[in-house]
């Protein structure tokens, strides 16, 4: 029972040893992955390059109400989400900071250029193909104005190395009862649906009433097409009277930049929290009983 005892105390001082060697080695492998990470405390949206995307613009004025019009709605919420955004450390980038649908920012031979491409890598890599993709690539269809308006946004998105793109949007129904909020994620990324969902939690709160689900996979070509994790915020329905005067008001626009602004900063703060708790959930094995350690010693 001594010897037994004693080696007890000689196996977990060893464990002990090793416990903390190992923990040293995790915390040195795992620090230069948490190094370009926000320090616990400090802002999560800091350093980061945010795409922010007024839907629609110029001669596509989207949905309407009256002479209420989506492209004017998007634009106003746009710029305050852009000031939030920036006093909370990020760097923002507007895809239209005025009235136009951006169409003229891409020839249509270069569209259809890079239509080509994207099909052959759809292709290749045994993607479902879209039919107007797939059109454009083969030639037999001119790419619609409407897509090189899209096509510039992403473009735009790229060329200031874009972490995210936040298309904003609004929703319309016939019936006017429809209301509430909804955020469009791209189908086949798991960080673009974390993303739609870390913005409901707080939008869906703020501009409630949709049927659920309120986080919405779709292949709008923004989403299809975009390299980076991309979002549409359907900030609520341009039909429905109590939506409309929420999103009109100062203090309703103000509420949703916060509430998107929340949304982004969950995103992002819990990638650190994901990577610390694979860091700590390593732990309770390390110090773990030496029982079994023990008895299984011959
Ligand atoms: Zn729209």
């Amino acid at each position: 029972m001594v010897r037994r005892a004693l080696i007890i105390v000689i196996v977990s001082r060893r464990q002990c040893i090793l416990g903390l060697l190992l923990l040293l080695a995790i915390i040195m492998t795992t620090a230069g992955s948490l190094a370009f990470l926000p320090v616990m405390g400090t802002n999560p949206l800091a350093g980061k390059v945010i795409a922010v995307d007024p839907g629609h613009g110029g001669i596509d004025g989207g949905s309407s109400h009256g002479s209420l019009r989506e492209k004017n709605v998007t634009l106003t919420l746009s710029r305050i989400l852009a000031k939030e955004l920036q006093s909370q450390g990020a760097t923002v980038v507007l895809t239209r900071n005025s009235d136009t649908d951006l169409f003229d920012g891409i020839s249509v031979e270069r569209e259809i250029s890079i239509s080509k491409e994207e099909y052959l890598q759809d292709r290749q890599a045994g993607r479902k193909t879209h039919s107007l993709d797939r059109a454009v690539a083969q030639g037999t269809r001119i790419p619609p104005p409407y897509r090189l308006g899209l096509r510039t946004r992403l473009i735009i998105a790229s060329q200031h190395q874009a972490d995210l793109l936040i298309s904003i949007h609004t929703n319309k129904y016939r019936s006017p009862s429809a209301r509430g909020s909804a955020t469009l994620h791209q189908i086949n990324s798991p960080a673009s649906k974390r993303l739609a969902q870390a913005i409901q939690t707080h939008l869906g709160t703020l501009v409630p009433g949709r049927a659920q689900p309120d986080v919405i996979p779709d292949d709008f070509f923004l989403l299809r097409r975009s390299p980076i994790p991309a979002v549409i915020v359907e900030v609520g329905f341009i039909s429905n009277a109590r939506d409309r005067e929420f999103m009109l008001s100062a203090e309703g626009a103000e509420a949703i930049a916060k509430a998107i602004t929340k949304g982004l900063r969950d995103y992002f703060g819990n990638g650190l929290r994901q990577r610390l708790s694979v860091l700590f959930s390593s732990l309770p094995n390390l110090f773990a009983p030496p029982s079994v350690l023990v008895l299984g010693k011959p």
